[in-house]
């Protein structure tokens, strides 16, 4: 039976961050048990979608999961369970922001959630100041230690290197931090300032003040030997995870693998096709008893976008990609796509064969992997 995962989209947050650009604003209680109303109409809608399939993998994300009713969520869920066949070890991961953890939040996660993502950014609080964030660093750390106390054994920290006004030192502490709360996954990116953002607008004005590229390379240097020495192991180039404890959901979409989206602009992956549910609230709510109703794109790759994209998000991962996998789903050999170029990379010392017939980037190949990536682009 084909595996699936399921994305759950909740558009709502407390106040929006500085950096963010994702689909996700400030509402009502109200608003947000309307949406919730919404999202169940969408869920039975798509009832019929994924027959002789088994869900492995659903994933909370928004904005932020946890500011919704939790009588809502466990609404939602019981018509998961209803219209979907979930698997009995499926993977279900909730994004929560340590600003909006409560018991009746903790009673849900106990009931249905086996992973937890903690979205910390970082453990200094001036810093989170000034990313906008809405909880301290010690109030990060106490939401961690109650998530581990009601029994959560999967627990990953999101943290955010070269953001306004961090040093080397400051993101190094954040790290030390981290790794002495002993997460099973800790997920490290680097800022990326967003147009129509107010980070974007204030580097537009030149009043962003951010680290210079050399202190931002010696992060990500730093971000890999610590974690590394403190047992974690780097599975893909900003993801790091405890033996036993990559995300499973994040594999499937690295992997190019399937994916239900649901609720407010989420995306869908199913086979070769592509689509992305409308971004308008109103039209959102007006028809998401009738998915086909909500799509806003949909596209039906070409056979050389596909091919781009499993070296895009398969060059990602540290296990690289697979010739003989490549061969099997496009029917002509990797070699002759990509010959010319996998020989002069692996010439560069910016990829290399792990085993008889993968490719995957070496430490110097992951520093620079935007300019490697871009170069299996096709025509
Ligand atoms: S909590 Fe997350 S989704 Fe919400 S505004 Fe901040 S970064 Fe964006």
């Amino acid at each position: 039976m084909n595996e699936t995962g399921l994305y759950l989209h909740f558009p709502f947050c407390v106040r929006k961050c500085g950096y963010c650009d994702f689909l996700s604003f400030p509402a009502e209680e109200e608003t947000r048990k309307i949406y919730a109303a919404a999202l169940i109409r969408e869920i039975r809608g798509n009832a019929g979608v994924l027959r002789d399939r088994k869900v492995t993998s659903i994933f909370l994300g928004g904005g932020t999961p946890s500011v919704m009713p939790v009588q809502q969520l466990r609404r939602i869920f019981s018509v998961l369970y209803e219209c979907f066949d979930i698997a009995d070890d499926c993977e279900i991961t909730m994004e929560i922001n340590p600003g909006t953890l409560n018991e009746k939040v903790l009673s849900f996660v106990f009931d249905h959630i086996t992973r937890v993502s903690l979205g910390v950014q970082s453990f200094n609080d001036e810093e989170l100041r000034g990313l906008s964030r809405i909880h301290t660093a010690e109030e990060a750390e106490e939401s961690f230690r109650l998530l581990r106390e009601s029994g959560v054994r999967n627990i990953n920290l999101d943290l955010m290197s070269a953001i306004p006004g961090q040093s080397a030192e400051s993101w190094e502490q954040t790290l030390v931090k981290a790794v002495s709360l002993r997460p099973d996954h800790i997920s490290a990116y680097s800022l990326i300032v967003e147009e129509n953002t107010p980070f974007g607008r204030m580097r537009d004005e030149g009043v962003l003040v951010l680290p210079d590229e050399e202190t931002e390379r010696f992060m990500y240097a730093e971000t890999a030997r610590i974690l590394a020495e403190a047992g974690y192991e780097r599975y893909e180039i900003s993801n790091y995870a405890k033996p036993g404890f990559r995300c499973r959901h994040n594999i499937k979409y690295w992997r190019r693998e399937d994916c239900l989206g649901l609720g407010l602009g989420a995306a869908s992956k199913l086979g070769a096709v592509r689509w992305k549910n409308t971004d308008s609230f109103e039209h959102y709510l007006k028809h998401s008893a009738d998915p086909g109703m909500l799509v806003c794109e949909m596209e039906d790759m070409t056979r050389s976008a596909e091919a781009e994209e499993f070296m895009f998000l398969g060059l990602r991962m540290t296990e690289g990609v697979s010739a003989q996998e490549f061969e099997q789903t496009f029917g002509s050999s990797m070699r002759v796509v990509y010959g010319d170029v996998l020989d002069r990379l692996c010439g560069q010392g910016l990829l290399y064969m792990p085993a008889e017939g993968r490719y995957a980037l070496t430490d110097r190949g992951i520093d620079v992997s935007n300019m490697v990536l871009s170069e299996f682009l096709l025509g």
